[in-house]
């Protein structure tokens, strides 16, 4: 368990305060240079630990009120996959753990670590769930050590596993944020092993997780309608952390996502075709202030100026809010140009008579 002084997750959650999250490491990694996409492995942890620091003080810069240690996909059996050596895992594990932990403590920040799923789970498999609880024993193991504050248990398809995995936690005294990735778009949406969605999350909350809901997969416009319909549905503290990229009535996962031009599929090495605009981030924020919401935040394609938003909207003033632009249109802005001629010149730019 924890013992640092700031105030905890469930206090937060208790006293109505909205968690702001920030992740989205792997592809901001990716691209600056710094992690490869696809396999999805933080090796940038082992690689170029002070760019993983630099980001996470970036967030906390932009408005998160938590530092997540980057282990997603830490495990030993996907790292071996990626062609990486199993006993990395570990040192990994413990690296990515202490750049967290040091800023938190630095900054005042809750301290979490984001585990993702073992992709090792069947439903019906014993020798399967015995695996994935030993790899969940191994990882939270290490953020009982370092003394996280909570575990982020996330992007999980399966209601099984996050039994597992929430089965885990409380062994180690650890309190969870548990999200299930919304990849299904069936109605009443279904986990991967198909229980219903707002099921699987009300069983989790009713079984101890401090605060469960979805994240990635899905960005603001369609994670909107699903988490307003979880809100209805399931009963206590909810979370919500959509992607940074714009998903669509059509498109409503980045799976289905496709370049506009070539109609070809872009996830995941054409995605930042999709990234969103500053306004759709801004209604992202808007919507969920309308709900109940106990965790919030941007997963994949997540950027500081993003985070910025969210927080800003949220009535935070983080340190980056003094340079958020108070400029609203072309006309307003700083150039400096003044006069007949370049007034004349800006109406032919903007396309005006
Ligand atoms: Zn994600």
């Amino acid at each position: 368990m924890s013992n640092r002084r700031v105030k905890g997750l469930k206090e937060r959650i208790s006293s109505g305060e909205v968690v702001i999250t920030g992740e989205g490491y792997l592809m901001e990694l990716c691209r600056r240079g710094y992690n490869q996409n696809g396999s999805f492995i933080p090796t940038a942890v082992l690689d170029h630990p002070d760019r993983v620091e630099d980001f996470t003080r970036e967030l906390v810069h932009a408005g998160v009120d938590v530092c997540s240690a980057f282990l997603y996909y830490a495990n030993k059996e996907k790292m071996v996959k990626s062609g990486r050596k199993a006993e990395e895992s570990e040192l990994l594990i413990r690296r990515a753990l202490e750049i967290a932990k040091k800023v938190s403590i630095e900054t005042g920040t809750l301290f979490t670590a984001g585990l993702a799923k073992t992709t090792q789970y069947e439903p019906d498999d014993e020798e399967a769930h015995k695996s994935c609880e030993h790899e969940y024993r191994e990882q939270m193991k290490l953020c009982a050590e370092y003394g996280v504050d909570y575990v982020a248990i996330e992007t999980l398809w399966d209601y099984g596993e996050a039994v597992i995995a929430l089965k885990v936690a409380k062994e180690f005294g650890l309190e969870a944020v548990i999200t299930l990735a919304p990849n299904s778009i069936r109605d009443p949406p279904l986990t991967f092993d198909d229980y219903e969605l707002s099921v699987a999350l009300q069983n989790l909350l009713d079984d101890g997780a401090a605060c469960v809901g979805v994240n990635c997969v899905r960005g603001p416009k369609t994670m909107i309608p699903l988490i307003k319909r979880l809100r209805q549905e399931v009963k206590g503290p909810l979370a919500c952390v959509a992607i940074g990229y714009k998903t669509t009535e059509e498109q409503p996962t980045w799976y289905r996502l496709r370049n506009p031009d070539t109609g070809e599929q872009s996830f995941p090495d054409d995605i930042s075709g999709h990234c969103l605009s500053d306004s759709e981030v801004a209604w992202y924020a808007e919507e969920m202030k309308k709900l109940d919401l106990a965790y919030i935040g941007f997963c994949c394609g997540n950027s500081a100026s993003y985070t910025r938003i969210l927080a800003m909207a949220y009535g935070r003033q983080p340190p980056a809010a003094q340079y958020a632009s108070t400029y609203v249109t072309q006309e307003e802005s700083a150039h400096g140009y003044k006069g007949e001629r370049y007034d004349r010149k800006l109406r032919e730019f903007l396309g005006r008579k």
